[in-house]
């Protein structure tokens, strides 16, 4: 653990939202001896039968563990899991492909609940003497100047003005706290809906056997793809991604049935065709948001992270573990500057904000590779290479997909290493073509 034990208990921190980013923020600032108040709009979702939301389960992958492990629970949150060694793709036919993530050192990604692990957080957070946690409160007002904050009880809808030393909005993509920031001079901010939606369906636990385990699966169709995550209860949550045109265009049962019939057979039947109608038709699908921003602190006391700071399209499974990233790097600046909350604000921005942008836009080039590129030669050509040149260059060759979820590297570096992995291969091949040319040349003139 990160104890702090000699650290006097002198700075107050504030962190609004209570999803996965805040509620493991707040343990890790408590265990560095601040007096943490958590606000979260919603009821603690500890005390509901089942709490509504986005996805059911994600894939957790080492930059989220490395922050779990920082506050004692990535052993116990794994024992919730299931590994996933690679993606097992469906082609239309039914017939399967398992496409393992790193045969060279057989790491793995891990399916675990959102509700199960945002639960643990909470229960960790609340036994920390340094934390008070205060659901039903949202935020409503910010003034920078006196670094007052404002919420308001949802249920008595009494007001409460506050401050603290650190001021963080971990309150997701549609951030209170964010909104605040954006009315400010020189604050940037985009936003990128995508025109595809996700729904979320379900293959049942008497059926979820018949899915080949330890994989997330995959039905690339070109414009449009599905995916399988596994539950410890033996099911699996599937998401079907496709352009909302699409879905619009599926207006009752037999085109539903006639779609996934055509599209998805060996899915089919293992949804079965009653649930599928009723989960397509009781549902609508969601919307898939990017969000970037130039600056994520204010005034020496503001900051945002997770989502508020940089949503992303899912694609990646980096969400999550890159909001957990994000509490890790603030730990490790409080390191750096014993403290200093102000030059903590500036130097999270500073460092955090290019590697945030690069996932942005890696989650976004993934959706293509994930419901397109998978399903061409030259992916499996790559990736044929890439696992040889990974075994024969283990420090070199790191392959995007591992660097991204199996290292700690920044995500810019990720990329980059992908560039100049791309240009050897190609002198390579260009190399390679000359050689044979020039070779067949001299071998007609003799
Ligand atoms: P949130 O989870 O949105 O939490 C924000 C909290 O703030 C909420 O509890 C909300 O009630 C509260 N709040 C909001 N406004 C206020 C206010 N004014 N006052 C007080 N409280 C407020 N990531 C992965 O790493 N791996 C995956 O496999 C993965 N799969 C995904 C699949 C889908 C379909 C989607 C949509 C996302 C996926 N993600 C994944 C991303 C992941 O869900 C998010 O990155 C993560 O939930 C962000 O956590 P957060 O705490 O920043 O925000």
């Amino acid at each position: 653990r990160n104890y702090q034990q000699d650290r006097p208990l002198t700075k107050s921190a504030i962190v609004i939202g209570g999803g996965l980013v805040g509620s493991l923020c707040v343990s890790l600032l408590a265990q560095r001896g601040y007096k943490v108040t958590l606000f979260e709009k919603r009821g603690d979702i500890r005390k509901l039968e089942s709490a509504n939301g986005r996805s059911i389960n994600l894939a957790l992958s080492h930059r989220g563990r490395q922050a779990l492990k920082l506050i004692g629970i990535e052993d116990e949150a794994l024992s919730h899991s299931i590994s996933m060694k690679g993606r097992l793709l469906h082609n239309i036919n039914g017939h399967t492909k398992s496409v393992i993530y790193d045969p060279v050192s057989n790491q793995c990604i891990y399916s675990i609940g959102r509700n199960y692990l945002n639960r643990a957080l909470l229960d960790v957070a609340e036994k920390d003497p340094n934390v008070r946690l205060c659901f039903h409160h949202k935020l409503t007002d910010v003034d920078f100047q006196t670094g007052f904050i404002t919420l308001k009880s949802i249920k008595s809808g009494e007001i409460l003005q506050t401050t603290a030393d650190l001021i963080i909005g971990a309150d997701g993509a549609f951030s209170s706290l964010r909104s605040f920031m954006q009315k400010t001079a020189l604050f940037n901010f985009s936003q990128n809906f995508i025109d595809h939606g996700y729904l979320e369906l379900c293959i049942p636990p008497e059926r979820g056997g018949k899915l080949h385990p330890n994989h997330l699966h995959i039905w690339p169709r070109r414009e449009l793809m599905m995916i399988a995550l596994p539950n410890l209860d033996n099911s699996w949550t599937v998401t079907l991604f496709m352009p909302f045109k699409k879905f619009e265009s599926i207006r009752n049962s037999e085109n539903l049935l006639h779609f996934f019939n055509d599209i998805f057979p060996d899915a089919l039947p293992l949804i079965g065709e009653t649930e599928l109608k009723n989960f397509y038709f009781s549902n609508k699908p969601s919307a898939l948001v990017s969000i970037k921003c130039n600056r994520y602190d204010m005034n020496g006391k503001f900051l945002i992270i997770g989502d508020a700071a940089h949503a992303m399209v899912p694609f990646y499974g980096q969400g999550m573990n890159a909001g957990f990233e994000d509490c890790f790097l603030l730990n490790e600046i409080l390191n750096e500057t014993r403290d200093d909350v102000g030059r903590t604000t500036v130097l999270f921005t500073k460092k955090r904000q290019i590697e945030a942008n690069a996932i942005c836009d890696l989650a976004m080039y993934n959706y293509e590779e994930m419901r397109d590129l998978v399903t061409k030669p030259s992916f499996v050509i790559r990736k044929l290479l890439d696992t040889y040149l990974a075994k024969i260059f283990p420090r070199i060759w790191i392959p995007l997909y591992n660097s991204v979820s199996f290292s700690h590297m920044p995500y810019s570096k990720c990329i980059e290493n992908k560039h100049w992995q791309n240009q050897i291969l190609y002198a390579t091949f260009s190399l390679l073509i000359l050689v044979m040319a020039t070779l067949v040349v001299l071998l007609r003139a003799i």
